[in-house]
């Protein structure tokens, strides 16, 4: 044997392995990818927010023989349950052999996106046309949102405490909404200016409506009537139901295979329905687990998780509390020996912006879930950090069942940065650590994912469900 073949050897055994992803993907494991994927593109087109997340997420787990919760009620092993929290978030628990005795495990995704809000005083008119006053949601480059199709989602609760869900823009003959922009031809001035101020949170007006009521009335505001006029006749609201609503405005379009190949789905809000589907179908089809399995879907992770239906409100500890007292332990008990996947998106390498990323501490299309230890920003502030025990628990559950992975930071050190839900994990001294699918053009109205890496996802939290 050659001096050179022993140092080849010596390297093989104490070096780092170079991830190769896909290369070494069967064709049957492409193909189920395919599969799962199918199921993710209808989860996205019916989901674009929360509370159809929800209802959708809803309408499978019922199918799949999951019933709601009920307080006080003694469950076994194999029992499915959902508790939905204010139609913005929703649980769902398969009990375990061993109940809630040992902890349960958590995987958590988020079902909101960024996106732009109507304001609660949102309709007027200028010159004749007429306009919805938005504040954006989440964090967004604003210039991405003007000059595409957007579509209204939400609900208005009336005066008297009838709900009408609004969705227009999603069918083919439906209409669409849009926001404008400056044509090049005059735009010298807005191209000189930054990139984050040449279009501005108040600039982003969007355009509904361009025909007056017909009338022989001398009166003005005539376009504004005329869609408030519409509205009326179609959902029964008047221009004061907008207090007591929410409306949101997202990409019309649907998700899409991109790539000669089909390799990749491009649609709205793969963050973070793309971990958000794979953890709601790990716990359909997770049969009977050691340990209670939970998935939670929570709301407003794109805001800080503040509110009662995010990730900082007590809404899961108590259902754990509700869960461990039925089986006669105590709940703080139960979280303290839970372990977490918070099942959340990083940025994958985008090889045209490179400067802004550290190769060597990246995550990577088609290479597998991205585990997150830390996200956070310079200097680690704002984070959980997972420990190196659990990381070590997770790195080895993942080899053992052959699941793809690989470790990565959101970008550079000093670049920017970024949160998630761990953290408020963490805080309920639970074992956690970030683990999900890499992005490209994170936030934008069009975001990519590989389809290997979601069907990995998926894997991951079922391997997770099923062996820790
Ligand atoms: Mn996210
Ligand atoms: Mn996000």
């Amino acid at each position: 044997m050659s001096e050179d073949s022993k140092t080849k050897q010596l390297k093989e055994k104490l070096f780092t392995a170079a991830k190769r992803g896909i290369v070494t993907a069967s064709a049957d494991e492409i193909a189920k990818a395919d599969e799962f994927c199918e199921g993710y593109k209808s989860f996205l087109d019916n989901s674009p927010v929360e509370r159809e997340a929800v209802s959708y997420s809803l309408e499978l787990a019922k199918a799949n023989g999951f019933v709601e919760f009920e307080q006080d009620k003694k469950y076994s092993a194999g029992d499915k349950v959902y508790y939905v929290n204010r139609g913005k978030a929703i649980a769902l628990a398969v009990i375990g052999k061993n109940g809630t005795k040992n902890g349960v495990r958590f995987a958590i995704a988020h079902i909101d996106s960024p996106r732009v809000d109507l304001k609660p005083n949102p309709l007027y008119e200028d010159n004749s046309l007429a306009y919805f006053k938005t504040h954006y949601y989440g964090g967004i480059k604003k210039y991405q949102w003007t000059v595409m199709p957007l579509a209204l989602h939400g609900t208005v609760v009336k005066l008297d405490g009838t709900k009408v869900d609004i969705k227009v823009g999603v069918s083919e003959d439906d209409p669409c909404f849009c926001i404008t922009d400056l044509l090049p031809h005059l735009a010298r001035e807005q191209a000189a200016k930054t990139l984050g101020k040449a279009i501005e949170g108040e600039d982003l007006n969007v355009l509904i409506g361009s025909r007056p009521y017909v009338t022989e009335d001398e009166e003005s505001e005539l376009v504004k009537l005329n869609v408030m006029n519409i509205l009326n006749e179609r959902y029964g609201i008047t221009e004061n139901d907008f207090l007591s609503a929410e409306l949101c405005l997202v990409p019309a379009q649907k998700a899409r295979d991109v790539g000669f190949d089909r390799g990749l789905i491009g649609a709205y809000g793969h963050d973070d329905k793309v971990c958000a589907y794979p953890a709601l179908m790990a716990a359909l089809d997770c049969g009977v687990p050691e340990c209670t399995c939970i998935t939670y879907l929570t709301d407003k992770e794109e805001t800080g998780s503040d509110g009662n239906t995010g990730m900082q409100s007590d809404f899961l500890r108590y259902f754990v509390y509700d869960l461990a007292k039925a089986d006669g332990e105590e709940g703080y008990r139960v979280l303290s020996k839970s372990k977490c996947l918070s099942a959340d998106v990083n940025a994958a390498f985008d090889p045209i912006y490179a400067a802004a990323y550290e190769a060597r501490n990246s995550s990577f299309i088609n290479l597998g879930v991205i585990i997150s230890k830390y996200t956070g920003h310079g200097g680690k502030y704002d984070t959980s950090d997972a420990s190196a025990e659990y990381m070590g628990e997770i790195r080895s559950m993942l080899e053992k069942n052959g699941v793809m992975w690989q470790v990565g930071e959101l970008g550079k050190v000093d670049i920017g940065g970024g949160g998630t839900i761990a953290k408020y994990v963490a805080n309920m001294n639970v074992d956690v650590v970030d683990l999900g699918v890499p992005v490209l053009s994170m936030h934008a109205p069009f975001e990519l994912v590989s389809k290997l890496d979601v069907y990995e996802a998926y894997r991951a939290f079922s391997a997770f469900y099923n062996n820790l």
